[in-house]
């Protein structure tokens, strides 16, 4: 008997953002694969008679590599296993999803796919800042921090007008910033960077395009921190340096 996959989305790392559907496959599991991010502490609990496998990454070092995880995942299955494939966020948000589904899809492996709470969304959220606003963004792009974005991209952001929403784009942030500024974005655009969100460490900095750069360096910003730029980042209760700044500046 074949046993099947399913990928969950785990959410940004607190439990209580992990889906019913999740919390129920993870239950069942007696494989689970899992990742840096997402409610890895408790997963103990979580799934209690499962074997944990830890294959999760770190900025710059590739823990297991994709195809290992990939084969781990057909191999388990094909041994008649209930394996979870826990995913921090969403598992088709920057996350692979696509590629271990296919992959599964390959080896004759059914897949089931548990959506999960997106930090693009979520852990702006969590600082107070909506990616859409009426009147002052009407769409969202995520991007993510790690391919640098070409030229045309960046003049399409910039023209989009909408908010953006970079993940993993702690070590990229100065180039992407460079590109945007490049293109016509405003120097005081507003900008924010939310760190480990939905932990006790978490830790908003708001700052502008033009300044974000030199300062989140001198702060220390690292990774997992989701960046949000864009008008909507006024809403946030820290934005209200913001407006510091400016009555400083037009003084
Ligand atoms: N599939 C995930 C994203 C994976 S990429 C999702 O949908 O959320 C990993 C990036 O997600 C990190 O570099 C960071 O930018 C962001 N991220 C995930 N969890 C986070 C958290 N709790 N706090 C801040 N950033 C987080």
């Amino acid at each position: 008997m074949t046993g099947s996959v399913t990928l969950v989305g785990g959410g940004p790392g607190d439990p209580e953002l992990l889906t019913l559907a999740g919390a129920a496959a993870l239950r069942a599991a007696e494989v689970v694969l899992y990742d840096r991010l997402g409610p890895r502490a408790q997963l103990q609990e979580l799934a209690p008679d499962a074997l944990l496998i830890d294959v999760g990454k770190t900025p710059g070092h590739h823990a297991v590599p994709q195809d290992r995880i990939n084969d781990m995942l057909v191999h388990h299955a094909l041994q008649g296993r209930c394996v979870v494939r826990l995913k921090g966020g969403d598992a088709f948000v920057f996350g692979r999803g696509g590629e271990e589904a296919a992959a599964c899809h390959r080896a004759g492996i059914e897949v089931r796919v548990v959506p999960g709470v997106s930090s693009a969304i979520a852990v702006p959220a969590a600082a107070g800042i909506p990616v859409t606003h009426r009147d002052v963004s009407r769409s969202f792009t995520v991007i993510s921090g790690h391919v640098p974005l070409e030229e045309a991209q960046l003049s399409a952001l910039v023209a989009l007008g909408g908010t953006i929403v970079i993940l993993m784009g702690v070590n990229g942030l100065h180039g992407i910033l460079s590109g945007l500024r490049r293109h016509g974005m405003d120097d005081a655009m507003p900008l924010a960077v939310i760190e480990r969100g939905f932990s006790p460490q978490q830790r908003t900095l708001v700052s502008t395009v033009g300044s974000a750069s030199l300062q989140f360096a001198h702060e220390r910003v690292q990774s997992p921190a989701v960046i949000v730029i864009g008008e909507v980042v006024r809403v946030a209760p820290a934005a209200a340096v913001l407006e510091d700044v400016r009555e400083a500046g037009g003084r």
